[in-house]
């Protein structure tokens, strides 16, 4: 149920509505919207208690929702949630890039990709310290140590940082060092996992489960949204179809989808959603056309011998760079601020590995 207040009901009053509410022996989370101030209510209430709240000075309507998730539903929160981590806006008209290899490997390595990624405008730094890979003899990431390592190449060319956590026990260390948690696609429904992040306030990029519906989605995010952690944003990367050719089906249609049901910010990934390095510069900017929030790329000084698969679909600093340049343009056109000024061309000439 969402309670509507009227315009120019002072705060007071405001505070009022929710102690009724609370009252009842429900949740109260207020929106203050440039349009209007919306109350969310969570939790269940009598059936007589919507008629009692409409009757209340300053209310100018009660809806019931329907959805099963509430927090992170527009509905609740008609405004988009911008995000802010030391200064990099993420949501709104902004264009947030993260780009970097798909696995912390070495100091040398994150260092180096670092620097590149900087050079070319990027914001965030990508890289796994621990790898969900689907067989248990594959190289599962370099762990705690990776960890460091990127935390000292974000501070060192002054990029926030991103990794994935993979399980409730491992959230506290890698908030220690990163920025942005991950939530990879194969733990969207870890609720032990989303429950423990919902303790934190770090921000959360949650990745949308191979087969799951944008209401299993949303609902995975609500986890995040009702433990008490505002900052989450979804992360469409591809969907399992019956096509064999790309290792995913990247669903553009789930960017302005999720945009519509939710106000958390969209954020694209068009190198698992493709598994093709060649796909990513066009999907890239499809996403961008699509208002994409923002992009994660992956990017690698030598992809041949990564320490993942993934460097047949990550591609190389000048490619990623030149995309960046290109999305500056297209970023303009579709009403979102993304700046590469300060991104030099020289630094693309060579990359140390
Ligand atoms: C990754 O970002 O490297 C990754 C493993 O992503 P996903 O969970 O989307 O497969
Ligand atoms: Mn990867």
């Amino acid at each position: 149920m969402i309670v509507i207040i009227k315009p120019e009901t002072t705060e007071e009053r405001i505070g009022e509505i929710v102690k009724h509410i609370e009252n009842a022996g429900v949740q109260a989370h207020v929106s203050r919207g440039t349009d209007r101030t919306v109350i969310g209510i969570i939790g269940q209430a009598e059936p007589t208690l919507s008629e009692h709240l409409r009757q209340l000075k300053g209310v100018e309507n009660v809806i019931k929702i329907s959805k099963s998730y509430k927090l992170a539903s527009r509905d609740f929160h008609p405004d988009d949630t911008i995000i802010d981590i030391k200064g990099v806006k993420i949501g709104g008209d902004n264009l947030v890039i993260m780009g970097g290899p798909c696995a912390v490997e070495s100091p040398d390595q994150i260092d180096e990709i670092a620097r590149l990624v900087k050079a070319a405008g990027g914001q965030v730094l990508r890289g796994g310290a621990f790898k969900p890979r689907t067989g248990p003899y594959s190289f599962q990431g370099v762990g705690v140590e990776g960890l460091k390592m990127m935390a000292d190449a974000g501070k060192k060319h002054d990029l926030l940082t991103i990794t994935e956590v993979m399980t409730p026990e491992y959230v506290d260390v890698c908030a220690e060092y990163a920025d942005i948690l991950q939530v990879g696609t194969r733990n969207m429904q870890n609720f032990d996992l989303l429950r423990k992040l919902g303790t934190i306030k770090t921000p959360v990029l949650l990745k949308r489960g191979f087969s799951a519906t944008y209401d299993e989605f949303l609902n995975a995010a609500e986890y995040i949204l009702a433990g008490g952690n505002p900052n989450v944003m979804l992360c469409e990367r591809g969907i399992r179809t019956f096509e064999q050719y790309t290792r995913n089906t990247l669903d553009l249609t789930a960017i302005p989808v999720l945009q519509q049901l939710s106000h958390l910010p969209v954020i694209s990934d068009p190198s698992h959603g493709t598994g093709r390095r060649e796909l990513v510069e066009p999907m890239s900017k499809a996403s961008v056309a699509a208002g994409a929030n923002g992009l994660i790329v992956e990017m690698h000084t030598d992809p041949d011998n990564s320490m993942t698969g993934d460097g047949v679909q990550s591609l190389f600093p000048d490619q990623f760079a030149a995309l960046l340049k290109d999305l500056e343009k297209l970023a303009a056109l579709v009403g979102k601020r993304f700046d590469t000024e300060k991104a030099s061309a020289e630094d693309f000439a060579t990359w140390k590995i």
